[in-house]
């Protein structure tokens, strides 16, 4: 079987796993992904200060169009480098782009992040106006609304109000000396953000002033204490509140990571810029990267998961549970795939040294993939290696390409890659469970099967030990 043949299953294995609206977050599987690896990282500074700046860097030149990702890295091996990757070659804008942030970041004129606002609406506008109308569709939920409500009945204010709002003194200015109560303070700036974010940043509107407003407010509403007692609310009956203030909490830091991340960089590394960086460029022989047709019908890929025919029921179950699966798989048969920005990075920085490896970050513009994080996780535990980026979105792509033989170094006798394999078997694992979870007791025996034959060999191994 070659690396085609196991690009063509996975992509539609994920495409599936995608439909079914799959995430691998908070999944009971060993090494399943985790949103964000911020409080497992606290303890290493050195480490969370390097994926900070990554991240900053990766953010700052991805413009948010669709399938967009940046992916950066220092190679320290001699003298130190920033190297660059992208999902695909980059463009002369992005290379461009790159020249520009680089000089700018190092420039004397430069001292904060409201400095690069201009560069930052050019080249990320669209993704910051994405940013902003997210938070305003979060903003405007009416459940959410309802919580606010009600947790603000209950709710115990300190009872100096400012202290609500720690770093946000001077937004009380208008109240004059008579402070309201905290659930009116709330709800004024609640109402101020879903106003002013409610045109997003479409270029020809943008001003400075409405920028900086909602960064101001975003900053205060996400340092706030009465929205820390939502997220840290540990009682299981408000566990969906406690899930919906956890979302707008990552809408507010998303809308603030541009400056909050260049503030950072600034602070932190402006002695280090102009630094040397490159491209990755290289071009990988061996992979799944290709442009290939799905099979036609979403329901022979359903089949081939549940690995048995569909019976009537399955296909009424499919139709009324995901009415749009079959126009969705038309639409999207013909696969692009390719290697994702971070695994390029990977491939290109060349096989692990012989010594153990120091923690190695990648920053990103996005969370990783859900494969992304299977392939760097499988690649860590087979070579000893200790890449990392900031976190998943557990989501699955099926674009992912597999590195195939890009890694020379994971390339067993039977001519696959050990890495690709570590992948491989978890997405198929995953899909049979997602189909068994909606289809209950139509999945093929086979894994019982499995499970019985693994016992019996086991038995007979321990036969001169058991009682009997
Ligand atoms: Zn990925």
């Amino acid at each position: 079987m070659d690396v085609m043949d196991d690009q063509r299953n996975l992509s539609e294995q994920l495409q599936l796993l995608h439909e079914l609206q799959y995430s691998d977050l908070d999944m009971p599987y060993q090494g399943a992904s985790t949103h964000s690896n911020r409080q497992s990282r606290r303890g290493d500074s050195n480490t969370n200060r390097e994926v900070r700046l990554l991240d900053t860097i990766a953010l700052a030149l991805t413009t948010g169009n669709p399938g967009d990702v940046i992916a950066a890295a220092f190679d320290k091996r001699e003298k130190l480098q920033l190297v660059l990757a992208k999902n695909g070659p980059p463009t002369p804008d992005d290379v461009a782009a790159a020249n520009e942030f680089i000089s700018l970041i190092g420039a004397r004129a430069v001292s904060n992040a409201v400095d690069l606002f201009p560069f930052l609406i050019r080249r990320c506008g669209a993704n910051i106006d994405k940013r902003i109308r997210n938070l305003h569709t979060s903003i405007r939920d009416e459940e959410l609304r309802n919580d606010f409500a009600l947790a603000l009945e209950a709710y115990e204010p300190e009872a100096d109000i400012t202290a609500e709002f720690p770093g946000a003194d001077w937004l009380f200015g208008k109240y004059g000396d008579a402070t309201p109560p905290i659930a009116t303070v709330w709800g004024d700036f609640v109402e101020q953000i879903t106003d002013s974010t409610s045109q997003g940043l479409s270029a020809g509107d943008f001003s400075k002033s409405k920028y900086t407003q909602i960064l101001i407010l975003a900053d205060a509403l996400k340092r706030s204490r009465f929205l820390k007692t939502l997220i840290e609310d540990r009682n299981l009956l408000t566990k969906d509140r406690k899930w919906r203030a956890e979302k707008l909490k990552r809408r507010l830091d998303k809308v603030c990571q541009y400056v909050t991340g260049i503030s950072y960089l600034i602070q932190k590394s402006k002695r280090y810029f102009p630094i040397p960086h490159h491209w990755v460029m290289d071009t990988f022989t061996g992979t799944g990267e290709s442009v290939f047709n799905l099979c036609e019908n979403a329901y022979d890929a359903v089949s081939r998961g549940l690995d048995r025919p569909l019976s009537p029921a399955i296909v009424d179950k499919l139709d009324k549970d995901f009415p749009s699966i079959r126009s969705n798989w038309e639409r999207q048969q013909t696969m692009h795939t390719c290697i994702h920005a971070e695994l390029r990075l990977i491939l290109h920085l060349g096989p692990p040294s012989t010594i153990k490896s120091p923690i190695h970050p990648i920053g990103v513009s996005k969370r990783s993939c859900f494969c992304c994080t299977l392939w760097i996780e499988s690649h860590n535990c087979i070579f000893g290696t200790r890449w990392m980026t900031s976190g998943s979105h557990g989501k699955p792509y099926a674009n992912w390409a597999l590195p195939g033989a890009a890694c020379s170094y994971a390339i067993q006798a039977d001519g696959r890659s050990s890495v690709d394999k570590a992948v491989l078997k978890p997405v198929s694992t995953r899909l049979t469970d997602a189909l068994d979870w909606h289809f209950p007791g139509q999945s093929s025996d086979s894994e019982q099967e499995e499970l019985h034959r693994q016992l019996m060999d086991l038995a007979a191994d321990l036969a001169d030990q058991l009682p009997w």
